[in-house]
C-alpha cells in the first residue's frame, strides 16, 4: 500500500527526510507522496517512517494504491537497482546515522 497525505498536514518538514525512498516532497499546498516511490517503508524499516513521526496523524493508506507486500518489494528492489545505477554519479543522501 501506498500512503498519503492528507489536507490535514501543517508542513511541518518532519517526515521530508525520513522517506528512505524520497517519495515525500511538497506539493502545492501541502506535503505529498508519490506512490511510484512509496514501499510502505518495505526494504528499509518495520515501520512507515512517516508515519512514525508526523505529529498529527495525517498519513493514512491511500485507497488508490492498496497493493499486497509482494508489489511493495518489487517496488523496493526495482528503486534499489535505479538507485546504484545513479551511485556512479555519488550518493543522493548520506545513510542514516547509527544509534
Ligand atoms: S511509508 Fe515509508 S516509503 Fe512511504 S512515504 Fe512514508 S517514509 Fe516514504
Ligand atoms: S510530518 Fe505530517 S504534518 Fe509534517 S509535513 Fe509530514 S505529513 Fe505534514
Amino acid at each position: 500500500m501506498a500512503l498519503m497525505i492528507t489536507a490535514e498536514c501543517i508542513n511541518c518538514d518532519v517526515c521530508e527526510p525520513e522517506c528512505p525512498n524520497q517519495a515525500i516532497s511538497m506539493g502545492e499546498d501541502f506535503y505529498q507522496i508519490d506512490p511510484n516511490r512509496c514501499t510502505e517503508c518495505v526494504g528499509h524499516f518495520d515501520e512507515p517512517q512517516c508515519v512514525q513521526v508526523c505529529p498529527v496523524e495525517c498519513i493514512p493508506v491511500d485507497p488508490a494504491h492498496i497493493e499486497n507486500h509482494e508489489t511493495l518489494w518489487q517496488r523496493y528492489q526495482r528503486l534499489q537497482q535505479a538507485g546504484q545505477s545513479l551511485a556512479s554519479a555519488g550518493p543522493l543522501v548520506s545513510p542514516p546515522a547509527a544509534g
